[in-house]
């Protein structure tokens, strides 16, 4: 490929359809070596992409690899181990009035090629889990990172084509116009992680050639805190869960939803917990991120004065930095409570008690994830039982995406499809169903 000279986007989708009709990304020794390779990548250039996260985001090289670079390997080692198996056809019964020499049974075929396109808050991570799932299925690949994270993508830009096979993967870089290009072009299947206005685009840009998306959305996910639990604990993990990559994470606890007796209980136990994780000067913690840029760090400022400040409530527009910051005696009408947070500010809205924290989150968008803090069962089937979200964590913030043999994705306003470990299979392979019937 000339160098001084990108490709087009349509000769770079008509490049890796001739490779993917050429049958070469089937063998599953092929998409086992591009695993190999992909793993190799992280282990060998690992603090050059945390330099990049660092760069972009101030994310500490801990944070770095913990949510992105070892999280990815830890997937490519599950998907390495549990290929084959989730490979195998599956058989089906076969009715009566077919005969009984009559089989049937599913096999997965790679759909094609598949666009990518990524966000900015974990660039690495939620660029490379759906790429990996995406190569093990079969698939020939185009990726397209988040041009406001600029070093993860130039890094990823450089490496990528350093492990994988060039002619199945592709990385686009750019912005707007750059992805808009690539929208036009016939792709197999979308995969588009980031906000519901440009999942909406995506949606749109799809449905003309018919192709089918996974939109991996956000929203307000809430935390209800049940009186009867352990409130140190309680506030411990929700201040841990929530100020990973200040605040800028799709399954941070967006708000805390509890009765006002438990919610004046928690308060000191907020700021005691903040302290502990980050000092009392949380600007000098190597270990707390920075806001990604100044239009998302002016809005999260516009957010602060939505309530009274328990901790932290002070920013530096310079650095970025935004302290982690918990509000109390928020009105649910207030401007924190209209918009996904995305940042380190964390409210806390009073309920009479569990119904009406039902009703409250029933009323609202379906969340990406909910989080619950209680002892009791009956609590915990109700809310089971009586809420719709993505996913649903008792006791622990962000933990259940960490599971690769759970299905991760939103329902609604969160979004739709779902992917990690064999639902990543699920999602970019089709499950094509086969009957045969001997001819004598
Ligand atoms: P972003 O601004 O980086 O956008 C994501 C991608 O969309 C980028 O690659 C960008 O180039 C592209 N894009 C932006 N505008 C476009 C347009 N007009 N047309 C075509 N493409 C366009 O990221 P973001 O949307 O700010 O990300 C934050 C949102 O993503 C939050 O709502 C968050 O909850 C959600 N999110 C969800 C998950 C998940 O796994 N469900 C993970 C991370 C973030």
């Amino acid at each position: 490929m000339n160098q001084h000279t990108p490709e087009q986007p349509a000769d770079t989708v008509a490049r890796l359809r001739a490779t993917f009709r050429s049958g070469r990304t089937k063998p599953v020794e092929w998409r086992t070596a591009q695993l190999r390779r992909l793993r190799e990548m992280l282990t060998t250039d690992g603090a050059d992409l945390a330099a990049a996260l660092h760069a972009d985001l101030g994310k500490s090289s801990t944070e770095a690899f913990r949510t992105e670079i070892d999280f990815t390997v830890r997937e490519i080692d599950h998907t390495l181990e549990h290929l084959e198996g989730w490979l195998h056809p599956e058989s089906a019964p076969v009715p009566t009035h077919l005969g009984a020499d009559a089989t049937a049974w599913t096999q997965y075929d790679p759909l094609g090629v598949v666009l990518v396109i990524a966000p900015w808050n974990y660039p690495a991570q939620l660029l490379l889990t759906p790429l990996l799932g995406a190569l093990a299925a079969g698939n020939a690949v185009v990726v397209k990172p988040s041009e406001m994270a600029p070093a993860t993508s130039t890094a990823l830009a450089r490496m990528l084509p350093q492990y994988l096979d060039t002619d199945a993967v592709a990385v686009v870089e750019g912005g707007i116009p750059e992805t808009t290009a690539l929208l036009a072009e016939r792709f197999d299947h979308i995969f588009y992680t980031g906000n519901g206005a440009v999942g909406r685009i995506v949606m749109r840009a799809a449905a003309e050639h018919l192709t089918p998306v996974t939109l991996e959305l956000g929203g307000k996910s809430p935390a209800f805190v049940d009186g009867d639990a352990d409130l140190s604990v309680v506030a411990d993990r929700l201040v841990r869960g929530k100020f990973l990559n200040a605040g800028q994470t799709c399954v941070a606890p967006d708000y805390v939803l509890t009765d006002p007796a438990t919610a004046r209980a928690l308060e000191p136990l907020f700021a005691k917990a903040v302290e502990a994780l980050y000092g009392s000067e949380p600007q000098t913690s190597a270990e707390y991120g920075r806001i990604v840029n100044e239009r998302h760090f002016d809005r999260l400022v516009g957010l602060l004065d939505s309530g009274r400040v328990v901790t932290g409530g002070d920013s530096d527009r310079a650095a970025k930095y935004i302290a982690p910051t918990v509000l109390a005696d928020v009105d649910p009408k207030a401007p924190v409570m209209r918009e996904e947070i995305f940042g380190p500010v964390l409210p806390i809205v009073t309920v009479s008690g569990l119904d009406e924290a039902i009703e409250f989150i029933n009323d609202r968008d379906k969340p990406l994830a909910f989080y619950v803090f209680t002892d009791s069962d009956t609590t915990r089937r109700r809310l089971a039982a009586e809420t719709s979200s993505g996913g649903l964590g008792f006791g622990l913030p962000l933990a259940h995406l960490t599971v690769s043999d759970l299905p991760f994705g939103g329902v609604g306003e969160s979004g739709m499809g779902n992917y990690h470990g064999r639902y990543s299979i699920e999602t970019f392979s089709h499950r094509k169903a086969i009957l045969a019937k001997p001819l004598a």
